[in-house]
């Protein structure tokens, strides 16, 4: 018999992982793995592209108007194992992981209305059950009711570290420090915003994976998913 589909939140810091882990998951258990950071960056992207952002001044009033033009959506990459973003049709996958768009995005999704219009997406998208989500506040204000919570944390250094070396490969101009900056800063912004701060939710399973592998985090993963949905 099929075992009985779950909604599995998967909450944490920046550069912690989340995406690579919630995509192993998804790929082991043949859920759909959604990465909502790249859809709070889509719109980052688009406010950017539109000057509603220029020079880090965000203009929020400007962003709340263009809100309803912006039109995410998601196609499946078989080479990639995952979806690619496109924002009005057009593929933005690569275009929302710049370190402008890192820069502004915590000041993007602090934003009431935006995180309205993405929260309803969110959990149209997880209706059906059978999802790995990973954010900020998936545990917390998306899906509450999950069945499944974990909150990732991992040592800023190590982080920093990790996507130094994600982004220098991609062939981008980034030094260690300005990516260190920047996930301390977007940490302390995502955890201190009025509206649904990063935390951790209470009933959230907490993996510090600094110092393990994928395949290690995948063995505590199935450990507890088993103990879970039997
Ligand atoms: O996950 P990622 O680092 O790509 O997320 C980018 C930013 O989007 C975060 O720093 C945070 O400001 C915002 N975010 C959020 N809520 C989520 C996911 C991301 O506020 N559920």
């Amino acid at each position: 018999m099929d075992k009985k589909k779950i909604v599995i939140a998967i909450d944490g810091f920046s550069s912690c992982g989340k995406s690579t882990f919630a995509k192993a998951i998804a790929s082991k258990l043949g859920y759909i793995f959604i990465d909502t950071g790249a859809m709070y960056r889509a719109v980052t992207l688009y406010a950017l592209e539109q000057g509603a952002i220029v020079d880090g001044v965000v203009d929020e009033a400007r962003i709340v108007e263009l809100l309803p033009e912006v039109e995410i959506s998601f196609r499946f990459n078989e080479a990639r194992g995952a979806s690619d973003i496109y924002v009005n049709g057009v593929y933005a996958e690569e275009r929302i992981r710049t370190i402008e768009v890192s820069n502004c995005v915590s000041r993007v999704s602090s934003i009431g209305e935006v995180r309205e219009k993405l929260v309803a997406m969110q959990q149209q998208m997880g209706r059906s059950r059978g999802v790995v989500m990973d954010g900020r506040d998936i545990g917390t204000v998306v899906f509450p009711d999950a069945e499944m919570k974990i909150f990732m944390t991992a040592d800023a250094g190590v982080r920093a570290e990790r996507r130094y070396k994600e982004l220098t490969a991609k062939g981008d101009d980034v030094t260690l420090e300005e990516i260190l900056e920047n996930v301390i800063s977007r940490d302390k912004a995502d955890m201190t915003r009025a509206i649904s701060p990063l935390r951790r939710a209470e009933d959230a399973l907490e993996l510090d994976n600094s110092y393990m592998s994928v395949e290690e985090q995948m063995a505590w993963f199935m450990e507890r998913y088993n103990e879970i949905v039997g």
